[in-house]
């Protein structure tokens, strides 16, 4: 007697699956196969052998990458470590949308070795389907809906759509368990949510998975006896061995939970090296400007490859007869006006604009959103003030000289445009210097 029928007719079975290619995970290749009715119950076996893999791999959950993926993810964000779990959450709702359509369906599988078994008769089979398989399907059905549209919601803070998850874990295991409840053993898949909490790597959403599990094991023999196909009465001690598994699991649970603690801070950390050591790499050491490596990739970043019509200007600027002071006085002091002039461009141009330390005594004002016009007004702003200031050792004023131009989306490459620019500024130094031109 074959456990599902889909056609009384026929005498062999289509079986339908898919399957991934180890090289290249993303295809998918649906097989079929024909086979004779006797062959089905092993089918089965293997079927659900396929449902417990897909389980297991579950555990992609806790690679690494997940990890890392969530923390550049928040990091975009411009707010490091703010929603890390978003990809676990998203991953969680599509696994566990898959393991409720195959568990559902598996069931079914169930109906024919129940009766063979003699929990179920041909009458009482209609009302255990309804039940046991059907009512729990339905009942997670609506559980799932609610999630998903609460997980969606923008409004909810991570923190808490975090605990939304693991309440869903603990119901769900709780109607696995209270449907399936003949046998004990059903109990002990309300360690789920403990398990699920264990990602977070937090004590608070540990304990509140197991408040939960504890919770459900004190409901479900409450309910158990409308569910059961046998009497439960001689069933105790089968539950004082699930309460003893579970205990066992939780222990294992806070065991994973402080690994993964660990591993988070070590991820977090290292995360934040090379985030300094990038930005180290994108840096003036003396001045704290953006260096010449960075001034070419932000003037492409906002010239060539913007594809918005915003303006940009651009400023080259050189400090004027730089060598009598460094001459005169010694290098350092040259450097003490190297790093004020570095201090007054920064102020003046905030981070909206980015300022760079081309070389030298030279620097260069890669100007957002504003024309040469009114780039023009903010240099000579800044000239001066760099004029006006006098250093402690010296009554002569030092003053700069500086090109400006604006770019022409289409016309002109990055390049072009600097090179214009630097020809502004050497006009500006045969002019007599200490001034801005355009
Ligand atoms: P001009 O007005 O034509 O620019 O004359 P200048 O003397 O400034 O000529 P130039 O720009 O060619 O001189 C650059 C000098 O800046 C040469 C170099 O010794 C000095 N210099 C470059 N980098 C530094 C630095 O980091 N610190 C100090 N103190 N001097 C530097
Ligand atoms: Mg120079
Ligand atoms: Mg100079």
């Amino acid at each position: 007697m074959p456990f599902v029928k889909f056609s009384k007719k026929s005498s062999i079975w289509i079986v339908i699956w898919q399957k991934r290619q180890y090289y290249n995970p993303n295809y998918i290749k649906i097989q079929v196969a024909i086979c004779e009715k006797s062959l089905f119950s092993n089918l089965a076996f293997c079927g659900i052998m396929v449902i417990i893999t897909k389980i297991v791999s579950l555990c992609s959950f806790f690679n690494q990458n997940e990890f890392i993926e969530g923390a550049v993810s928040y990091k975009e964000k411009g707010n490091y470590m703010k929603d890390l779990y978003r990809d676990y959450r998203r991953k969680y709702l599509i696994y566990i949308l898959y393991v409720w359509v195959i568990v559902t369906i598996a069931q079914l599988f169930f109906i024919e070795p129940l009766k063979a078994g003699s929990y179920l008769t041909d009458a009482t089979a209609k009302k255990y389907l309804m039940k046991n398989i059907l009512l729990p399907a339905g009942i997670n059905a609506v559980l799932y809906l609610a999630t998903f549209i609460l997980l969606r919601n923008a409004k909810i803070k991570p923190k808490n759509k975090n605990y939304i998850l693991l309440t869903h874990a603990a119901t769900v295991a709780m109607v696995f368990a209270i449907s399936k409840i003949t046998f004990m053993a059903a109990l002990a898949f309300l360690i789920f949510p403990v398990f699920m909490a264990t990602i977070f790597g937090e004590k608070s959403y540990l304990n509140y998975s197991l408040l939960l599990s504890i919770l459900s094991l004190l409901i479900v023999p409450m309910v158990a006896p409308f569910f059961s196909l046998v009497k439960l009465e001689n069933q105790l001690f089968s539950y004082v061995i699930v309460v003893i598994i579970l205990f066992v699991m939780w222990i294992m649970a806070t065991l994973l939970n402080d690994f993964s603690r660990s591993r988070l801070s070590r991820i977090e950390e290292s995360e934040l090296h090379k985030e300094d050591l990038e930005g180290q790499l994108l840096r003036d050491a003396m001045t704290g400007l953006y260096n010449h490596t960075a001034f070419y990739a932000f003037l492409e970043k906002f010239t060539v490859k913007n594809t918005s019509e915003e303006k940009i200007a651009l400023a080259v600027l050189d400090i004027d007869n730089f060598k009598k002071v460094n001459d005169t006085y010694g290098h350092g002091k040259g450097d003490e006006v190297i790093v004020f002039l570095a201090e007054i461009l920064q102020e003046r141009c905030g981070e909206e604009h980015y300022v760079c330390r081309y070389g030298g005594e030279e620097f260069a004002v890669i100007f957002r959103g504003i024309g040469r016009k009114e780039a023009l007004k903010e240099m000579e702003w800044i000239l001066e003030k760099f004029r006006k200031h006098r250093f402690e050792w010296t009554t002569e004023p030092i003053t700069f000289s500086c090109g400006i131009s604006e770019y022409a989306s289409g016309l002109m490459t990055d390049k072009e445009l600097f090179s214009i620019t630097d020809k502004i500024l050497y006009r500006a130094k045969e002019n007599g210097k200490n001034r801005c031109l355009l």
